[in-house]
């Protein structure tokens, strides 16, 4: 089974109002923190039993913003993690990309470093719909750094698409849709607004948020961006995510597929060898602990922050999470073969009440959600967790 890398870089050059993923501002200290990644991606590898053929089929560096700190330390860890794992020829190898940090050099860098894959985080092309979110770029800046990306060789470009944001209109929405289409955008990963805790958005809008953008409303938007991508050939896969043939994201469906990954970087989380862990979210705590590693030496004290030992039965509990995201739903033979257990008797009272709601479809070997199914995923997914 193919193995998968997530580095976090969590440098952003300005906190967004809605984002609650964990990021700071600023970059001084980029240069100490990528010295320290590359350290991790070296004892991880130390660490991993593997021959030359079998290296990991996808690294995925998100953020934060990985095109925020200079493009030589983000390209210089990368090489770090290709020479040490010996990753597979052919491997997916993506960088979220911002568009107000984008520039042709760094495009140019990226690729020529092995990058083959990147997401772009545009969620609009209003500029008003950008101006709510706070973000640094304009409709104009996204679609310079698509084009940017595609001159620099990049054949396999997601962007990001946010709805259900206050003073967006459904209109507009598939407007965005039909420019990705046409700017030759293969992969689509739409994502509701909600409200973290913490962030500026859920002081503004908490209690105020379903008033201004009713649920009835941003689920009617849901489905009409389903619609206006598969009509374009960009065919829904999973809830949030859709593409073209042949450009699902392969790091994504590993974490559906419940495959184990490997993490680095501060505010990450992997899972090896049955064990779920973690990072500390904190690039000053990160730079401490990992000043400490030294080659061969093993992991460093403090290393890890959360460990949590997932026993087949955990793994198994889980499944239903994963799987009941993607258009291919839980798969009974796979299933089997996995756990060793029949999933209707697993899960037969979840399947049997939801397939009588209309939310589960039980057919053909696959339990997967329905059209409407998929407006109470949540919901639904419970009723597997117990
Ligand atoms: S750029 Fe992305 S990661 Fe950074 S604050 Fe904005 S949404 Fe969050």
């Amino acid at each position: 089974m193919g193995r998968h890398i997530y580095v976090h870089n969590p440098f952003c050059a300005r906190k967004c109002p809605y984002c609650g993923f964990y990021s700071e501002e600023g970059s001084s200290r980029t240069a100490e923190y990528y010295r320290c990644a590359e350290a991790e991606a070296r004892l991880l590898a130390e660490g991993d039993i593997r021959d030359a053929d079998d290296g990991p089929d996808t690294v995925y560096f998100g953020g934060g913003t990985p095109s925020f700190p200079d493009s030589s330390l983000v390209c210089g860890l990368l090489k770090t993690i290709t020479e040490s794992f010996g990753i597979r020829p052919g491997a997916e190898i993506t960088i979220e990309i911002n568009p107000s940090s984008l520039t042709k050099e760094k495009a140019e860098e990226y690729r020529k470093a092995g990058f083959n894959r990147v997401s772009v985080g545009v969620q609009s092309l209003s500029d008003d719909v950008l101006r709510t979110l706070g973000r640094l770029h304009d409709s104009q800046g996204a679609i310079e750094a698509i084009k940017t990306l595609s001159r620099a060789g990049f054949t396999n470009i997601s962007a990001d698409l946010i709805t259900g944001v206050p003073g967006q209109t459904m209109e507009g929405v598939l407007q965005d849709i039909d420019r990705f289409v046409t700017l030759g955008v293969k992969h689509v990963s739409t994502y509701s607004l909600t409200l973290e805790e913490g962030t500026a958005f859920y002081a503004r809008y908490k209690d105020r948020l379903e008033d201004i953008v009713p649920p009835e409303e941003e689920r009617a938007v849901y489905h009409a961006v389903r619609r206006r991508l598969e009509q374009n050939g960009i065919i829904p896969y999973e809830i949030s995510n859709s593409a073209c043939e042949g450009f699902r994201s392969v790091h994504n469906g590993s974490y559906w597929n419940g495959s184990e990954y490997f993490a680095i970087g501060a505010g990450s989380h992997g899972f090896t060898n049955g064990v779920r862990y973690g990072h500390a979210d904190s690039i000053d705590e990160y730079i401490r602990v990992m000043s400490g590693a030294l080659p061969g030496g093993g992991l460093p004290e403090g290393f890890i922050y959360v460990e949590e030992e997932m026993t087949l039965e955990d793994r198994m509990a889980e499944y239903p999470f994963l799987r009941l995201r993607t258009s291919e739903g839980i798969e009974a033979d796979v299933f089997e073969k996995k756990f060793g257990r029949d999933v209707h008797e697993v899960f037969g009272d979840a399947i049997k009440a939801n397939v009588s709601r209309g939310l589960l479809e039980d057919k053909d070997g696959r339990i997967r959600l329905t059209e409407s199914g998929l407006d109470f995923a949540d919901a639904v997914i419970r009723d597997f967790m117990g």
